[in-house]
């Protein structure tokens, strides 16, 4: 097979690093572009080592001169600051791992998207802030675009444009997170250790507290109202505690379509890296007859009330949106510094989508500045 050109921002990440685990198994079939991160820069160079990559940005101006002398005496290129991010996505690669946590994640992607090629789409707050924007630019630029979250590649899989006509709701498994089966009580004192202690899936801190929180599930409900132009309530969410059943699609005659795994993000990230063929990963393979039991249940908005917020918000449109995942990105932030209560996370998001002005988005630029607003916003709101 010929060589595929590869960029991976975000490579330090969670989702970065199980990226980097499957294409270092193939030295020939893979030829790495540009890979970034932020802090850690001792495993950006690692990795830029490793893999021969021909850039390698930090996205903090400050580690510029030890990633420099990390990686002298390489081939690899050395940028840092979130414009040379920024010019990373514009290189040209066949095929692109956005998996930058947060709304830093939204300016990189949209380059990676006017480029036209294959976007590997991990970073999913660029769809709750931009959605439109960037589902508009998709189909301009003939991208494609190739969900990773586990629910949508799921989603993306079961869901046949054949029968398009014939689609009759998403059904969106959640684990519950660990808090699950805790009263209000429990979790007004919860720590951010507890928080981010995920009990199937091993991910970054920001994402597990948002699975805790049921955020997840909410910005997952506004990513797959872009990615599949559908409404909110086409999609039923279901907690699923075992992770395995990893979303479904429902038609009107009545079949239910599945899509199932072990909980491995190995498994999506590989099936976006061979779209549209299928390819071996490292995942353990799901043996059904181990499993005591898979179950299903009915989601708890008044102890997880991100999930209505979420829903709210994307029905008041994508400033809404974005606005609620600044906030929440602020007070998930806050929570992990123990400024504030794990319970507070929602009451802040709530408070910021309810007195921010909500002007109408057409530009990236213009959800910049919401995203900026909101933040300052939720920041008055954490010290009031
Ligand atoms: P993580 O915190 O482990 O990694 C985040 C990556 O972004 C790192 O490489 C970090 O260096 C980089 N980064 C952080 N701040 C940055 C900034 N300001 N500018 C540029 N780069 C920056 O996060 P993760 O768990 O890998 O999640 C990444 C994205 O993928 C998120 O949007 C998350 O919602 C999504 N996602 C993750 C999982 C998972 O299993 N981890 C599953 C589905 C979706
Ligand atoms: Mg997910």
């Amino acid at each position: 097979m010929a060589e595929k050109s590869v960029t991976i921002l975000g490579s330090t990440g969670s989702i970065g690093k199980s990226t980097v685990d499957i294409i270092r198994r193939y030295p020939d079939k893979y030829r790495v572009v540009a890979l970034t991160g932020n802090k850690n820069i001792a495993l950006l160079a690692e990795q830029a080592k490793m893999l021969r990559a021909e850039v390698a940005v930090t996205a903090d101006e400050n580690n510029y001169a030890a990633l420099k002398e990390l990686l002298a005496g390489t081939d690899t290129r050395v940028a840092a600051g979130a414009d040379a991010v920024v010019d990373a996505a514009k290189l040209d690669a066949d095929w692109t791992m956005s998996s930058i946590v947060g709304a830093a994640g939204l300016l990189p992607t949209m380059e990676v998207v006017k480029r036209g090629k294959t976007l590997a789409l991990a970073n999913k707050e660029t769809l709750v802030c931009a959605g439109e924007i960037v589902m508009k630019a998709v189909k301009d630029f003939k991208t494609t675009l190739v969900p990773v979250d586990s629910e949508h590649s799921a989603i993306f899989q079961t869901l046949e444009e054949k029968h398009r006509d014939a689609f009759d709701r998403i059904l969106l498994t959640a684990s519950g997170g660990p808090f699950r089966e805790k009263d209000l009580a429990f979790m007004e004192s919860v720590t951010p250790e507890q928080a981010v202690a995920h009990p199937n899936w091993s991910m970054g801190a920001k994402i597990s507290v948002d699975s805790a929180t049921m955020m997840n599930k909410g910005l997952e409900i506004i990513e797959a109202c872009h990615l599949f132009a559908v409404t909110p309530d086409q999609i039923e969410v279901l907690v699923h505690p075992q992770s395995i059943v990893h979303s479904a699609v429902g038609y009107k005659d009545g079949s239910v379509l599945a899509h199932m795994g072990m909980p491995d993000m190995r498994t999506p990230i590989a099936y976006a890296l061979a779209y549209p063929e299928r390819m071996e990963s490292p995942t353990a393979k799901l043996d059904l007859t181990k499993l005591s039991g898979l179950t299903f249940f009915a989601p708890d908005e008044t102890r997880f009330p991100a999930l209505r917020l979420a829903k709210e918000c994307q029905a008041k449109g994508q400033t809404a949106t974005a606005v609620m995942n600044a906030a929440n990105e602020v007070a998930v932030g806050a929570f992990l510094n123990r400024e504030i209560g794990f319970l507070d996370i929602a009451r802040v998001v709530e408070k910021v989508v309810e007195t921010s002005d909500l002007p109408p988005v057409a530009t990236i630029r213009d959800v910049v500045a919401v995203d900026a607003a909101a933040r300052e916003a939720a920041a008055r709101c954490l010290k009031g």
